[in-house]
Formats: structure tokens, C-alpha cells, sequence
């Protein structure tokens, strides 16, 4: 065995001086209201770029908006085997605005510290994380370690608008410098009470649904509330709505889905998140119709529509789904129509090496823990890298309890200290890992 390698195996950095800047650190990020709109990412960047350089990186900037000061930040630390492509460690410095009146006495944007958390806006969302990337990289370089490989870091300034100057811009403009085999990125999490209950579950995001937004119109005649018509638009669009979301679930389960079932033994929970990740969904979200301002009552208006937030498993063909409601609502006087455009580059692959170093690195703290792949319900940046072919997992490692992870672009949004802490722990030792 080499001095280097010994020295490599038995490098254990001062944790006791990491923590407490990085805990500093993070309250220094949440003061700066790195809010979007407008996406300014200036200052936010600005304090990346001066621990980084202290660290000894050499971080780029890559400017998409000059004027809206929207930057992207790059750094790379050099890894052994640089035939192999990087690792991108990706997160944002844009955070969503903030209702200052439901925060009551905390202030969003103080970063303080009570009852052994953090709290501010972006604390989760994802601030906490972009520490956790930041430091261990800077702790890597600092004592000395060489990674694996290449390990890349890149933030954005817009993930909450989706990533059109981000992760979108970098991808388009300047790919190479972000190309790699592995992204983490947010996403999944520690949890002792959303999966399973009782059991500590770490959920790790290798996938996401699709987004598909559909609207429903119905066409019918006008006339007077006073003499009922059988071609009411309103009545036409009340009985097509309700064949559309009398979806029946259908299909085998997702290879995903039967891989969490199995890791967890068969119990899942029922909720609204683990029922939202094990099959497509359809929420009714608007609802417009009448004549006049204000709406007359005694007015049967011509046309009436809604519009349904569909998300779809991976793998689901979303014109076929669409195809399929319109047969269910089968009236030639309402159409059905896809408004956003679905993506949906499957689940990246778990069965890899980076894959077993996240669940060694995270059976260290906690060994009672269950770790397994999921789906997450909601869009995130990943979606875009893996139409690109990258490999990319949401790694949050944190156990949150339901309450404290749905302050999530709600109100009284906090990061619990320790778990702030093991996080950036779990997030060195997957860096340092051979994968
Ligand atoms: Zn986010």
C-alpha cells in the first residue's frame, strides 16, 4: 500500500472546525435573497467564489442574463482517472419568494438558529445542499484528496423558473464543461414517517414523473338560465371531467416502484406522496366559465374549461394517455388537449457503483436505515441532464420528519443543525468514495 493511499484512508479532516463554518456559512447564504424572480444571483455567487478560491478551486462564472445578474458558477477539482467522465454535483442559488407575514416573528432571511435548526428561506430548498456540495469539495481539496474522479459543481441561478438560464443555458451553451457520467442533485430524503411506517428509509431519486398539463374544453349554446338546454357547456364540461379523472390505473407497476416495495418489505405508506410516486395523477386544478364581470347567473355561457395537472410515471407515452381520456370522455363537443410538453428520459439506472457508495456512505451514520431508489412526484433540474444521458440521483441526506420537509416554498422553512451536519458527512464520504 502507497503513503498516499494510507494517507487517503486515514485522512479524517477536523470536523469539529468544518461544521461550525459550515453551519456560519449557510446562515451567511440564506441573508443573501437570492429570490426568483428576479433570479439575481450576483451576490450569492459572489460568496461561492470567495470560499472556493480560500479552498484553492478555481471556480468560472458563465453569465446567461447580464442584465438580470443571473450566473452560473462552475468548479471543477480533479480526480485519479481522468478517462472516466465526472461526477456533477448540481444545485441552485435561486429561491422561491416568501409570504413574510405567515413566517411570524422569524425573519426569512435571518438565518438564525433556534431549536436546533436553521431557518430561513432555502434552508431545504436548497441552500442546505449546496453547502453540503461546496464544503466537501473544499474539504477534499484541503486535505489533500484526490477523488475517484473528475468531480464538477455547478449552480445556477434559476431552477425555480426551470432552469431556462441554468441548467437549460449550460447544457446548450457550454456542455462540455458540465458533461459528466453522475449527477447529484436534490431530490428524495431521510424519513422515518412518509414510506414506511416506523422504519428509517432513506429514498434516493432516480427518477421523476412527467408533467402534463391538459385542458378540456366543452362547446354548447348559449342562452337564459330561466330555460334549461341539454347543451349546457357547463353541465357538458361537469360530466367530461368526471369521466377524465376516473382514470383507471393500469399497466404494470414501475420497475421502481416494485424495487422500493421490495427493499421495504411490502408496507408502504399511504399518503399523498407515496400514493403520487406509485402511479400516474390527475388533479383538477381550474376551472373558468360564465359571462360577465361579475359573472351573471342567469347566463348560460356557449363554452366552459379546465385544465388537469396529469403526472405521469416514466415510460408512459403521454399522447397516448392523452388519447386514451379523450375516448373516456368520448364527446364530440369537448376537446382534450396537451398544453405543456412532457418529458421523459426514463429513470437513471441504480445499479451502479455511485449507487452502493451513496447507501455505504449513509448506512455509516445510520446503519438502521433502509436505502432505496424512488421516483419523485415533482420536476426537478436532473430531468434535463438525463435527456442528455446522464446518470443522475436527488440525494438529500437528511432524515426530515413530515412537518419540518413540508416548510418546502411554504412558510417557516428550516434545516434541523445536525441533520445539516451528518448531511455534509454522508456527502464527503460518497465524494471520497471510489465509484
Ligand atoms: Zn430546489
Amino acid at each position: 500500500m502507497t503513503l498516499a493511499l494510507l494517507a487517503f484512508l486515514f485522512a479524517e479532516p477536523d470536523w469539529t472546525s468544518i461544521e461550525r463554518h459550515a453551519v456560519d456559512l449557510l446562515q451567511r447564504y440564506v441573508r443573501i435573497q437570492s429570490v426568483n424572480p428576479p433570479a439575481d444571483a450576483r451576490e450569492a455567487a459572489a460568496l461561492f467564489e470567495a470560499e472556493l478560491k480560500q479552498g484553492g478551486l478555481e471556480p468560472r462564472r458563465f453569465v446567461s442574463q447580464p442584465e438580470t445578474g443571473k450566473v452560473n458558477l462552475v468548479v471543477r477539482l480533479p480526480g485519479r482517472d481522468r478517462s472516466k467522465k465526472p461526477l456533477l454535483l448540481l444545485n441552485h442559488f435561486d429561491v422561491v419568494p416568501v409570504d413574510r407575514a405567515a413566517w411570524g416573528s422569524i425573519d426569512p432571511f435571518g438565518g438564525e438558529i433556534k431549536d436546533g435548526a436553521i431557518w430561513g428561506r432555502g434552508t431545504l430548498d436548497m441552500k442546505g445542499i449546496g453547502i453540503m456540495h461546496l464544503v466537501a469539495l473544499t474539504t477534499l481539496k484541503r486535505a489533500g484528496i484526490t477523488p475517484s474522479r473528475d468531480i464538477v459543481m455547478l449552480t445556477t441561478p434559476d431552477e425555480e423558473t426551470n432552469g431556462t438560464y441554468g441548467v437549460v443555458w449550460m447544457a446548450q451553451n457550454h456542455f462540455p464543461e458540465i458533461d459528466a457520467e453522475y449527477v447529484l442533485d436534490e431530490g428524495g430524503m431521510g424519513t422515518r414517517d412518509v414510506f414506511s411506517p416506523g422504519k428509517l428509509v432513506f429514498g434516493v431519486a432516480v427518477g421523476e414523473k412527467q408533467v402534463a398539463w391538459i385542458r378540456v374544453r366543452a362547446k354548447g349554446t348559449a342562452g337564459h338560465g330561466s330555460q334549461p338546454i341539454p347543451d349546457n357547456a357547463n353541465e357538458r364540461l361537469i360530466s367530461a371531467l368526471a369521466r377524465a379523472l376516473d382514470a383507471p390505473a393500469r399497466g404494470r407497476v414501475h420497475p421502481v416502484v416494485d424495487e422500493m416495495r421490495r427493499s421495504l418489505g411490502g408496507a408502504l405508506a399511504s399518503n399523498k406522496y407515496v400514493n403520487a410516486i406509485q402511479k400516474n395523477t390527475l388533479s383538477l386544478t381550474t376551472l373558468r366559465a360564465g359571462v360577465g364581470e361579475p359573472l351573471k347567473a342567469n347566463v348560460i355561457p356557449s363554452a366552459a374549461e379546465a385544465t388537469i395537472d396529469c403526472r405521469l410515471l416514466p415510460g408512459v407515452n403521454a399522447e397516448e394517455f392523452v388519447s386514451e381520456m379523450r375516448a373516456r370522455i368520448n364527446d364530440p363537443n369537448v376537446t382534450v388537449e396537451l398544453i405543456s410538453t412532457p418529458n421523459d428520459p426514463g429513470a437513471s439506472n441504480h445499479k451502479t457503483p455511485l449507487f452502493e457508495a451513496i447507501s455505504r456512505a449513509i448506512l455509516r451514520y445510520h446503519p438502521s436505515a433502509t436505502v432505496t431508489p424512488i421516483i419523485v412526484p415533482h420536476g426537478t433540474d436532473s430531468v434535463k441532464l438525463r435527456m442528455r444521458g446522464l446518470t443522475a440521483y436527488g440525494l438529500t441526506p437528511m432524515v426530515l420528519d413530515l412537518a419540518t420537509a413540508g416548510t418546502m416554498h411554504s412558510d417557516q422553512e428550516r434545516i434541523p443543525v445536525e441533520e445539516f451536519k451528518k448531511g455534509l458527512r454522508i456527502m464527503f464520504d460518497v465524494l471520497r468514495s471510489e465509484f
